[in-house]
């Protein structure tokens, strides 16, 4: 027998078949030389293909962020605040906040010391925002009563739950408005950094950014600290249904957290117009995002929600996003959420996303005419971090199509070179394959015939 064919022992499973009983012709892998495929060089090269694939896909995920910038930094650029972002302060804002300790709504921490922290810290932003923009701070006091398909379906009433707003835009206003969302409240057990004290203390830091803009905004942006997430999504129903700025939204983006630190991803999207998704692929320099994670969390195997359910049932805002920090998610609602959880440079990534994210989307022109947007349905994902691929599903299907039509006809072609006799019926079989050390397409192509002429 030819040397680069290894006879083995009578495989186990084929006890009782006469080894060549079938039609399997031998000579057929005899005359055909099998490569020398897997010398140890080979495998050395693939070994270290897979391990640079690998520490490349660690390095991405876990340490790849971008670096704190500090308050002093900002000042000693001596420029115009531009897009510019400071972790520093964002941290001292959550640490800050933290340390009320848990703030379930209702209580004293959440109705009295968190809302007068945000107040005090938004007053101060407002007496210090640059003459071409102009910013409005209101709390609003709000009640109602609403019906929820979440788990097993719930009605939910609401009294006097609070929401402190900041709009910031240029002095004659647009009535065009970007809604950004997070809670100050937390569950009774957690302190709530990550979830979702880190949210509010981002939107504290780009309002200062805009504040501090030298030009007018194109249009305007509404800052939502809503103080009744946990129990549950009360005080977004209240804003949306009732206060007269949501009228002017055409725009809503919802940052929560299910877990604290690692990267803020973008988990569910608008599909349909593409307006905002566009503004933060084109925009976020640190994106990560996924369609699958949507899949998932809409067909509620994940047994979680958030405002945004509120914002696409009650409200009229054609176009959402919602973000979401998901790494270790074991300290979601409990006493371990606190700021020392929250990865250094994940508080950057998020406001430079987020900030680039609200300039383009202030700027583009679909924000003007976003009702007449032409509808498609998008697929989106990241490629580690560096940058995010949006495209039709209808170019999705396509992709998936011709990966199968080529692996078919790579099949076809490697047979051919090999001499299988495509057309003949009962050329092999399992038997046969199984006896010999061949190449793994081939046994794979070879039992596809199989299936397919015999
Ligand atoms: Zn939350």
């Amino acid at each position: 027998m030819n040397n680069n064919v290894r006879q083995r022992s009578r495989p186990i499973f084929s006890a009782g078949l006469a080894h060549g009983s079938s039609e399997f012709n031998d000579e057929l892998f005899i005359k055909k030389k099998s490569l020398p495929l897997f010398r140890s060089w080979t495998w050395f090269l693939i070994f270290f293909t897979y391990l640079s694939i690998f520490v490349f896909v660690l390095y991405c995920d876990l340490i790849r962020f971008p670096s704190p910038v500090s308050v002093d930094s900002l000042k000693q650029s001596g420029e115009a605040r531009g897009l510019q972002f400071s972790e520093e302060r964002a941290r001292n804002f959550v640490v800050e906040l933290s340390s009320i300790g848990p703030k379930p709504t209702g209580s004293y921490e959440n109705e009295v010391i968190a809302v007068d922290y945000i107040t005090r810290q938004l007053e101060y932003i407002k007496s210090h925002t640059k003459p071409v923009n102009k910013i409005d701070i209101d709390l609003q006091k709000t009640s109602g009563c609403f019906d929820l398909t979440f788990k097993d379906g719930m009605t939910s009433c609401y009294k006097d739950v609070k929401n402190i707003i900041a709009r910031i835009g240029p002095q004659k206003p647009t009535n065009k408005s970007i809604v950004i969302n997070c809670h100050y409240d937390s569950v009774p057990t957690s302190p709530g950094a990550s979830d979702d004290l880190v949210s509010c203390a981002v939107m504290l830091e780009i309002l200062i950014t805009l504040s501090q803009n030298d030009q007018a905004l194109p249009n305007e942006v509404i800052f939502l600290f809503n103080g009744a997430e946990e129990n549950i999504l009360q005080a977004a129903h209240g804003f949306i249904t009732q206060h007269p700025w949501a009228k002017t939204a055409v725009g809503f983006v919802n940052m929560e957290a299910c877990g604290a630190g690692g990267k803020q991803m973008l988990f569910q999207a608008d599909r349909e117009r593409t307006w905002l998704l566009m503004s933060y692929a084109n925009g976020a320099p640190f994106p990560q995002g996924s369609v699958v994670a949507q899949d998932i969390f809409q067909n509620g195997l994940v047994p979680s929600d958030t405002d945004y359910r509120i914002f696409d049932h009650f409200g009229n805002i054609l176009v959402r996003l919602d973000f979401a920090y998901v790494k270790n998610g074991y300290v979601y609602h409990t006493k371990f959420d606190v700021p020392a959880a929250i990865t250094e440079g994940a508080i950057q990534q998020a406001g430079l996303n987020l900030l680039n994210l609200i300039q383009n989307a202030l700027t583009s022109p679909d924000m003007i005419k976003v009702e007449n947007q032409t509808k498609v349905h998008l697929v989106f994902f990241d490629f580690m971090g560096i940058f995010m691929m949006v495209y039709r599903v209808s170019v999705a299907t396509a992709i998936n199509a011709l990966i199968v039509v080529l692996s078919f006809l790579d099949m076809f072609l490697k047979c051919k070179r090999s001499g299988v006799p495509f057309k003949k019926k009962n050329a092999f079989n399992w038997q046969s394959c199984h006896d010999y050390d061949i190449e793994l397409s081939r046994s794979i192509c070879i039992l596809c015939i199989n299936c397919c002429c015999a």
